[in-house]
């Protein structure tokens, strides 16, 4: 078992802050108690003394007085002065550390420079950054260390001391909470420290009840060679071992080889069965994998990103299937044999299972996976591990970049386009490729930004200087990239095709399965039809909570008919008529991916269908088993969403159909060109992967789109430099800079009323380099009940003090509505 408390204590020594004055220093300390709605800042942050006997640094975890009791916190900042308004008799002294070296170098710098970009207080950015609980649910507790007493030592100790020695000295383990030791002995923690001091007792919190680190047994093989005297069957098992790269989880074992006898070989010494951190290992041990020799545009990539400085970041453009992930496993292998760790984010990771696998192939237990769909527990024992400073990789999501790692080397974003790493509706709105450079130049570690689509922040960062920009302008093999046909549904239409498949597609389906290849569909909706309307009288089905259609889903004959709100989630049964004139014929419009799979399962029985959305891949597992039935050949066809967007990479898959480009084009939203040509090149390029060539066909309503065009052509760098065009003249992003303010409530007038006090003050305050666009409802006006309106705010000139200028506003807005800053915003609805 493992033993997680001396985990924590073992963390890293590090050099502390400096403390230059002489003088009194106070310290502010994040305080941990329960957060009331709306609360400001200042009511969790407390300012403290340090006692004369106490070193305190920044990061550690505190126990501090507060009111009668004595709570948790965390050492932010030291002060010189008392904040104005504080007399020195009202400040009560930190009572003790608990923890020391709980943090990273500069990771407090890292978070409180997110506070101020992102105008949100340094408490919200904790809690994205630490693992809930980590402080509310821990207890801090004494333990003695019995070996580093001197015999007769006791005498020489103040008689609290002694009182303290003797109660821990008379438990089993020696070991108590300080809480109990506190209520036994009168100023308790005064021994408490004295013993510290000397070395005698050790002090350390307690991990989370609700932690449960799941064990597992894994069977390792010790011997290289087949010694005599084997049985038939444990050569048998031997075998499987090796050939599984020496290591698996037990179970597995027994199943492949059919027994459960090991017995006999664990006497000899062949293997050993021993209980494994289940989160050590992502789903299997799985066979190592060996470095590949590179392209030549792979090594001059890697070249380049060796020589890279710290704090400085480089784009890898590589088309996709040109190998960028052989590229940052190569570049991370020189960072872990350095005593360095590695950061890779990805944009989803149930997504991305096969990344996910290669990199544990390569770099076995030494990878981790840290991501939001862990557990509480889970995600407490990962972050508990990374301080301990081995060299490790963590492959996360966007909040993954908090990830503790003291002795960070590399910085990986893949996919760096990805909208994901975003946090838009959640306060901080951060964006995790902005917070790794930060990082990287606060650690002096490179940041590698791999895309196939770069966004255009990035591209045009890059093209001011040559040095940081990495290309791999070709597919792996020479594989060209895949035929793209873009086919006219108008044309369709006049030909009598009233299908949702046109011709094209139709005769690359059907041809499908006697050539043993497989195919993927991309839908931009779920469900089945986008809106239901009464052919009677015109009525449209809308969500009663919101100020959009709702949706028709129907999964198979016989099941629930259902209509659903994307947007909050209601659900109803779907009317025999309409509500409104009571007419039968109501009348579906717009694809989603229920009526794709639909469709083609009547016009193609032959073909095997499977649908892959977020209605049926709720479950964490299930993206990962899913894309398994359908590499294993299980399917032909895979119908999807965006979700198929991201780093598939299946052999078989020679034909990709879209759908309806339509959906992704016409957005009010002034990236929606950005996106749709980064998702239909990402879908385009899951297409002629493997020995195959690959086909894609879009169908589209607008064939002469310039998106389509683009798309058609690979032209990555034409539809760049079209869009920079249209930025520039309108000094929207990556020219000019916008924050977003947004407001919202039960209550419409109170909303608006709010919006329109803000936009003035804006007006009358902001200077003459911000343009203030709004007040005005948001492009759905009502979600779930709540009103929405939103000013936007787009400066020319350098970002300053964002938080400073815009928070005060905040007094503006009415009771019962909130304001929420949104800084860099990506979508603007
Ligand atoms: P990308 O991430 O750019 O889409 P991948 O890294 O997934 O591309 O590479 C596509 C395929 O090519 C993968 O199956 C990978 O294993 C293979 N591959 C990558 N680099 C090499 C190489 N140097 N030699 C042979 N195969 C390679
Ligand atoms: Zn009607
Ligand atoms: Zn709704």
């Amino acid at each position: 078992m493992l033993d997680r408390c001396a985990t924590l204590t073992v963390a890293e020594p590090r050099t502390p802050y400096q403390l230059t004055t002489t003088g009194q220093l106070w310290l502010e300390v994040l305080v941990d108690r329960p957060y009331p709605r709306d609360s400001q800042e200042d009511q969790q942050i407390l300012t403290y003394s340090i006692p004369q006997d106490l070193t305190v640094e920044i990061g550690d975890i505190l126990s501090v007085p507060f009111g009668s009791q004595v709570i948790g916190g965390i050492a932010l900042r030291f002060l010189e002065n008392l904040p104005p308004g504080l007399e020195e008799n009202q400040i009560r002294p930190v009572e003790d550390v608990i923890t020391k070296g709980f943090f990273p170098d500069n990771y407090w710098q890292l978070l409180t420079k997110i506070a101020q970009y992102y105008a949100t207080d340094l408490i919200t950015v904790v809690r994205v950054a630490l693992p809930t609980g980590l402080l509310r649910s821990s207890q801090r507790r004494i333990r003695l260390k019995p070996e580093a007493i001197p015999p007769g030592a006791e005498v020489f100790c103040t008689p609290l001391s002694r009182q303290i020695l003797s109660l821990l000295k008379n438990q089993k383990e020696g070991d108590y909470s300080a809480k109990y030791l506190q209520e036994k002995v009168k100023n308790a923690n005064y021994g408490i420290r004295d013993l510290v001091k000397r070395g005698w007792v050790e002090s350390y919190l307690e991990a989370p009840k609700s932690t449960n680190i799941k064990q597992k047994k894994a069977i390792t093989l010790l011997i290289t060679d087949f010694p005599a005297d084997l049985t038939e069957n444990q050569r048998k098992i031997v075998e499987i071992l090796r050939h599984q790269g020496g290591e698996m989880w037990l179970p597995e074992l027994a199943q492949l080889a059919g027994t459960k006898h090991f017995k006999p070989l664990i006497d000899k010494g062949y293997v050993v069965i021993e209980d494994r951190e289940f989160l050590r290992l992502s789903s299997a041990i799985m066979s190592r994998d060996q470095p590949k020799t590179l392209t030549s545009s792979q090594k001059q990539a890697l070249e380049a990103i060796q020589t890279l400085k710290g704090g400085e970041s480089v784009l890898l453009h590589g088309v996709t299937g040109s190998g960028k992930t052989e590229v940052y496993l190569q570049a991370i292998a020189p960072v872990l044999a350095a005593g360095k760790s590695a950061l890779v984010l990805v944009p989803e990771i149930g997504l991305t299972p096969q990344l996910t696998d290669r990199f544990v192939s390569r770099f076995g237990d030494r990878v981790y996976v840290y991501h939001s769909a862990l557990s509480e527990g889970e995600r407490y024992d990962t972050w508990r591990q990374m301080l301990t400073g081995t060299p490790q990789v963590i492959i996360g999501t966007r909040s993954a970049i908090f990830a503790p790692l003291p002795h960070l080397g590399m910085i990986i974003l893949d996919e760096e386009h990805d909208s994901s790493f975003k946090q838009s509706q959640l306060l901080p709105t951060y964006h995790a490729r902005t917070v790794a450079k930060w990082r990287s130049q606060l650690n002096h570690c490179p940041v590698i930004l791999g895309s196939a689509t770069p966004s255009l922040e990035t591209w045009l960062e890059s093209q001011a200087n040559p040095s940081l920009y990495l290309s791999l302008p070709e597919r792996i093999q020479n594989r060209p990239l895949p035929r793209v046909e873009i086919v006219d549904m108008r044309r369709e239409l006049q030909r009598g095709n009233r299908s949702l498949f046109s011709q094209s597609l139709r005769s690359s389906l059907e041809t499908l399965r006697d050539k043993g290849e497989q195919a993927i569909l991309f839908v931009s909706r779920r469900g089945h039809s986008t809106f239901v309307s009464c052919r009677s009288c015109g009525y449209v089905l809308e969500c009663p909570h919101c100020d959009v259609s709702l949706s028709y889903h129907h999964t198979e004959p016989g099941a629930q008919e259902l209509l659903r709100c994307h947007y909050c989630n209601y659900g109803r049964i779907h009317p025999k008529q309409c509500p409104e004139c009571g007419s039968p014929y109501l009348k579906f419009f717009g694809t989603g991916t229920q009526r794709v799979t639909q469709e083609l399962t009547k016009e193609f029985p032959d073909l095997r269908c499977l649908r892959f959305d977020s209605d049926t891949t709720r479950n964490k597992n299930a993206p990962r088993e899913l894309l398994k039935l359908f590499t294993d050949g299980e399917f032909d066809v895979l119908v999807g969403t965006q979700m198929l967007t991201k780093g598939l990479d299946i052999e078989r898959v020679t034909l990709v159909g879209i759908m309806a480009a339509d959906g992704l084009l016409y957005h009010s939203d002034y990236r929606a060109s950005e996106r749709a040509f980064q998702t239909l090149t990402q879908v385009a390029g899951r297409a002629g992967r493997g020995e195959r060539e690959g086909k894609v066909i879009i169908q589209t309503y607008t064939p002469e789109h310039p998106v389509i065009r683009a798309v058609q052509t690979h032209d990555y760098e034409g539809f760049v430099e079209t869009e920079l065009m249209h930025r520039e003249s309108l000094n929207y992003p990556p020219y000019g800079s916008l924050v977003l303010i947004r407001f919202s409530g039960l209550d419409g007038e109170a909303v608006q009323k709010s919006a329109e006090n803000v936009a003035e003050e804006c007006v009358n305050n902001l200077g003459s380099d911000w343009d203030i666009l709004g007040p005005a409802p948001a492009t759905i006006m009502r979600v779930a009940n709540r009103y929405r309106w939103q000013i936007l705010l787009k400066l020319s000139g350098e970002k300053a003090d964002i938080g400073g200028l815009l928070r005060p506003l905040k007094s503006l807005v009415l009771p019962k509505v909130s304001m929420a800053i949104d800084v860099d915003p990506l979508t603007i609805e």
